[in-house]
């Protein structure tokens, strides 16, 4: 009598912000531990998890294509689901009789929620249920000021975090088995996160290839060609001058490890240029700990006198609603801000000068309240990050940490003349630029600059 060994308990890699099989620590762990599946929820249910933007959700797709490929070529096959994490979860580990979960940590208030509630139910229906750090380079909760609250100035934050030494970036593992029992999943196409009709996909295509494999590749081209001139050319959208890395950061097709790592390597050649570029870094990770520590970063001005600002919102009228809707289609009369609206609505990003103009121009100018913005860009964002975009916005508005002082309000023309003085950048996005068909510009510059500090100078002072 012929008896076969009954099939071992598989192991499941929960992915999520970490779309990739380099530099993974729950992946590595899951595979260690015996054959792996993969698991990734497409969770739009569990309360305070923000439902994904347009954009984004194109961009997912693609990446999910990548990863499944990715992962075939080491033995995991990955499963798509769709609901609230904590039901999911669970169900999809007990229909494959699994015997352990490993997933890497996330910082958003409704994400740790849902995490720490599949870690109970896990735990307590007799599965081990691990997680790693692999999104940040410094835990939230380890890196505190001296009173042991949150850094507030971005200056000091970076000192501290940059003085530690970081961990190797992990290599993809090497190729196993595939396990006996893998639950079923949902296809893909199923989840409709492509645009149906209008599809308004085409340039994002032309200009993204989501996944891994190109995050690797722009990490290393980067380093190599233009790390030695970033401090200067990242200040000029009409430049190829910055990484371009962060959809790939955003989705975690790199990981921060991975880009430390490279930069660190070139450091000798070009001193300046990684300086500048890590600090970059170093603000991704100050707006991932701000929303760690105030997780309705999206919703409230971390500086609560703001609360009294008079921005303008949906629900007043009037004339504003125009200025908000010529704003979004780039057609403010502003150059710069046009030009940055219009990449932004056809390619789903915009050069971190041209967001920082079109902010102050929207929030301080037209006062208009800073979440719409944050929402239009939320919407239309590939790199559209829980903490990178609210963050920035205060940061805009003048209500965030460390934030531009509320009277530095930008002049887009000035701010024109400055970074894209060949006009390099506006033409290539307005083409009607210097004739009749482009629009005036929407409001006095002076006038409404005036009125905005008059009633920043009305606010309440000293409110923690
Ligand atoms: P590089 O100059 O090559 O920088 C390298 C990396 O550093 C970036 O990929 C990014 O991960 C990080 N980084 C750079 N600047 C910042 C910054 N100010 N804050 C946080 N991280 C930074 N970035 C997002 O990733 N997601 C967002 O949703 C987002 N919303 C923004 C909204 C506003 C109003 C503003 C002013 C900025 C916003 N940013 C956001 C930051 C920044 O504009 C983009 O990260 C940057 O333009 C990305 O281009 P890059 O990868 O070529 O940058």
């Amino acid at each position: 009598m012929s008896r076969t060994a009954p099939a071992p308990s598989p192991s499941i890699v929960w992915f999520r912000d970490d779309l990739r099989i380099t530099d993974h620590p729950a992946l590595r762990a899951a595979m260690e531990a015996g054959p792996t599946f993969a698991l990734y929820v497409l969770d739009e249910e569990s309360p305070g998890i923000r439902p994904l933007g347009g954009a984004a959700r194109w961009w997912l797709h693609h990446a999910l294509a990548e990863l499944r490929r990715a992962l075939e070529s080491i033995g995991v096959p990955l499963v798509l689901r769709r609901g609230p994490a904590a039901a999911v979860v669970p169900a999809a580990a007990a229909e494959a009789g699994a015997g352990s979960l490993f997933w890497n940590r996330r910082y958003g208030g409704g994400e740790r929620r849902a995490d720490a509630a599949v870690k109970q139910i896990a735990r307590s229906s007799g599965l081990r249920a691990e997680s790693f750090q692999a999104s940040l380079l410094h835990e939230p909760w380890e890196l505190t000021n001296r009173q042991g609250g949150p850094y507030k100035v971005f200056t000091p934050f970076w000192k501290e975090l940059s003085s530690h030494d970081f961990r190797h970036p992990l290599p993809a593992p090497e190729p196993q088995q595939v396990p006996e029992r893998v639950p079923r999943g949902d296809g893909l196409e199923q989840w409709g996160l492509l645009p149906g009709d209008p599809d308004w996909s085409a340039p994002l295509a032309e200009a993204w290839a989501p996944g891994p494999g190109t995050a690797l590749r722009l990490l290393e081209e980067f380093a190599d060609d233009s790390l030695a001139d970033y401090s200067e050319d990242r200040e000029r959208p009409g430049r190829p001058g910055t990484s371009r890395l962060s959809p790939y950061l955003r989705w975690g097709h790199v990981s921060p490890f991975e880009v430390w790592d490279a930069i660190g390597r070139r450091r000798r050649e070009a001193p300046g240029g990684s300086a500048a570029f890590a600090s970059e870094l170093g603000w991704r990770e100050f707006a991932w700990h701000q929303l760690y520590h105030h997780p309705d970063l999206a919703a409230v001005n971390l500086r609560r006198e703001f609360d009294a600002y008079p921005w303008w919102s949906s629900e007043d009228g009037g004339d504003q609603a125009e200025l908000l809707e010529r704003w979004r289609c780039g057609r403010t009369g502003f150059p710069l801000v046009d030009a940055g609206q219009r990449e932004l609505w056809s390619t789903g990003w915009m050069h971190n000068r041209v967001r920082m103009v079109s902010a102050s121009l929207l929030v301080k100018n037209l006062g208009i309240d800073w979440r719409l913005g944050e929402q239009w860009f939320w919407d239309t964002l590939v790199d559209a990050d829980p903490a990178s975009n609210p963050f920035n916005w205060q940061w805009a508005a003048g209500c965030g940490a460390d934030a531009s002082p509320f009277f530095r309000i930008f002049n887009p023309l000035t701010q024109e003349k400055a970074h894209d003085p060949d006009g390099e950048y506006t033409r290539r996005w307005i083409p009607e630029l210097g004739s009749p068909d482009y629009p005036e510009a929407c409001v006095d510059l002076k006038e409404s600059r005036e009125e905005a500090l008059d009633a920043f100078r009305s606010l309440p002072k000293g409110r923690p």
